[in-house]
């Protein structure tokens, strides 16, 4: 008798998002394989929030809990605001929601673990922690609550339907759907009886939340598709850029050294401009040619930026792994350590200012300013939805009265922005 062992692979959720761009980031390439894990204060922040978060869903509270405790945990006690604002609307976001729940069956940090031990290759071993789950009171659907302590990857963009109705799309912006669909995928199976997932996806920072709801056709048919993408992977075709930076396989990955070397390439010989812009006068025939290869020099050139910033990210990697790279004329390319931004709370800090600055107040004054993004984003945070724009019209409006804001001028960028000539000179 022959018995066949079958290969194991893990797959993260976290990781999905990146194996569905590159299917290779499945599978562990080198004996040097790293577990790349986000570990700087905005992660340790995070952290921090889905703790808190994670306290109001199990004790099931309307309000938000001293987060003093979770900043100390984490080692970010200075933001303790920042994690109490965003505890705030998590407690808000609850509220509204719960009602849904059958709350004797919400569990908060769920571990799950699944095998997809059908279809030829590998076993796929599915695991990860699902912030909130639970079943909702309509006897066919699961909630799942995923809080977002970063910027939003989703927008709802305003559309038309094939009937000409306006219709709201929620459009995503980057593949953090595949993680989102991963736990939808574990509480299916958790939950044969079950038809439907709702994801409900809390922004935290920008106090609003978004409802997906899958049908378990539509989670098995994307599972399909990824598992086939990961069993058929041939072991060479690789998309190296982008998903490359949180890989496991980041150091030692043949296709993302070859990407740096074209990056290497590129930049090195990259041709200097070419002299002369007379084609641009208005009555030149060659105008329109000189147009169209201007506007894709400034594509590719856009291209090129994005090239350079993932490049910059991979390099600032491999020194990081690997030590600093010499140049071969006695430097090397290293890492060194900036200090962090030192900011002065100037309520808590005005006496003690004052009397360093002699007790002349007015000169303390001068230096006292605040961004006004600082004071905008502050104002946002503590207005509802559809007020915010207001309250920040209305504090400048206020503060300009009182002759408290300093304009400096602003300057011209390049945006897509559409052409004149081919907009009609009057609107019907
Ligand atoms: S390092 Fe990049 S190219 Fe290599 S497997 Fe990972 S994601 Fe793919």
């Amino acid at each position: 008798m022959t018995v066949k062992t079958r290969k194991v692979l893990r797959i993260w959720p976290s990781s999905a998002p990146r194996i569905n761009e590159c299917a290779g980031a499945a599978y562990p390439l080198t004996d040097s394989v790293i577990v790349v894990q986000p570990s700087g204060e905005p992660a340790r922040v995070g952290n921090a929030i889905h703790a808190l978060a994670g306290q109001i869903v199990r004790e099931n509270l309307s309000n938000c809990p001293d987060a003093t405790g979770y900043a100390l945990d984490h080692d970010v006690l200075d933001k303790v605001k920042d994690i109490t604002i965003k505890g705030i609307y998590a407690a808000q976001m609850w509220q509204e929601i719960r009602g849904e729940f059958d709350l004797e069956t919400v569990e908060v940090e769920k571990y799950s673990k699944w095998m997809d031990e059908e279809g030829d290759g590998p076993i796929l071993r599915l695991s990860g922690y699902t912030d909130v789950r639970g079943l909702l009171l309509d006897g066919v659907s699961i909630g799942i609550i995923d809080w977002k302590s970063g910027q939003p990857d989703f927008e709802i963009a305003e559309m038309e339907d094939g009937d000409g109705e306006d219709i709201q799309v929620l459009v995503e912006k980057s593949g953090s759907i595949h993680q989102l669909k991963c736990y939808a995928k574990h509480a299916l199976e958790e939950f044969p009886e079950r038809t439907l997932v709702r994801l409900h996806i809390g922004w935290l920072s920008e106090r609003y939340y978004i409802t997906a709801t899958y049908t378990r056709e539509e989670i098995d048919a994307w599972w399909d598709k990824l598992q086939y993408k990961i069993r058929n992977w041939d072991g060479k075709t690789f998309a190296p850029g982008t998903p490359c930076k949180w890989c496991r396989n980041a150091i030692g990955c043949p296709a993302r050294e070859k990407y740096m070397g074209v990056a290497v390439k590129a930049f090195d010989s990259y041709p200097p401009p070419t002299a002369g812009r007379n084609g641009l006068a208005q009555d030149d025939p060659k105008r329109y040619a000189i147009e169209q290869r201007l506007s894709n020099a400034y594509a590719q050139c856009s291209v090129l930026e994005a090239h350079i910033k993932i490049f910059k990210a991979n390099l600032k990697q491999e020194v990081a792994a690997n030590g600093p790279i010499p140049d071969g004329e006695g430097k090397a390319l290293g890492l060194i350590n900036v200090k962090g931004k030192t900011v002065i709370d100037p309520l808590a800090g005005w006496d003690k200012m004052k009397e360093h600055f002699g007790g002349n107040e007015s000169e303390l004054l001068k230096v006292v300013t605040i961004s006004s993004s600082t004071l905008t984003k502050a104002i946002k945070d503590r207005t509802d939805r559809g007020e915010k724009q207001h309250a920040v019209d209305h504090l400048i409006e206020d503060l300009e009265n009182e002759n408290a804001v300093i304009y400096t001028p602003g300057y011209q960028k390049f945006a897509n922005i559409k052409d004149k000539r081919y907009q009609p000179a009057l609107d019907i």
